[in-house]
């Protein structure tokens, strides 16, 4: 493993924690999605970085992978009718959704900024 891959695990978890991935102490947001511009903590530039629909992908992937089982097993073994088995599980969704979705950004934006990636364009 490389010097370079040990380093990104902590940036990753800053990221989800939706802290500056410089400093770890700063918020990266000022409000729900909307990034800071610059680190209030250490200054480091954070506003040009832009995760565009990776944190929404990661958001996805991760509700997907959690309510997908949940509404199978709904599905077989609760005689529920299908009303209520979708209103059952449209809290938790519209819940987890909202919850992971600034840290997958964060976690997008920790990852951009460590692979010193800029935008094109
Ligand atoms: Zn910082």
């Amino acid at each position: 493993m490389s010097q370079q891959s040990n380093k990104l695990l902590p940036i990753i978890i800053r990221g989800a924690r939706c802290k500056c991935p410089n400093c770890g102490e700063g918020e990266i947001f000022k409000s729900y999605l909307e990034q800071v511009d610059i680190c209030e903590n250490c200054g480091e530039a954070l506003g040009h970085i832009s995760a565009d629909d990776g944190s929404a992908w990661l958001t996805i992937m991760l509700v997907g992978h959690i309510i997908l089982p949940i509404l199978f097993i709904l599905f077989m073994w609760v005689d529920w009718p299908l009303w209520g088995t979708i209103f059952a599980i449209m809290a938790p969704t519209l819940l987890l959704t909202l919850l992971l979705l600034p840290r997958s950004k964060g976690v997008f934006i920790g990852v951009i900024w460590h692979t010193k990636i800029q935008k094109i364009s």
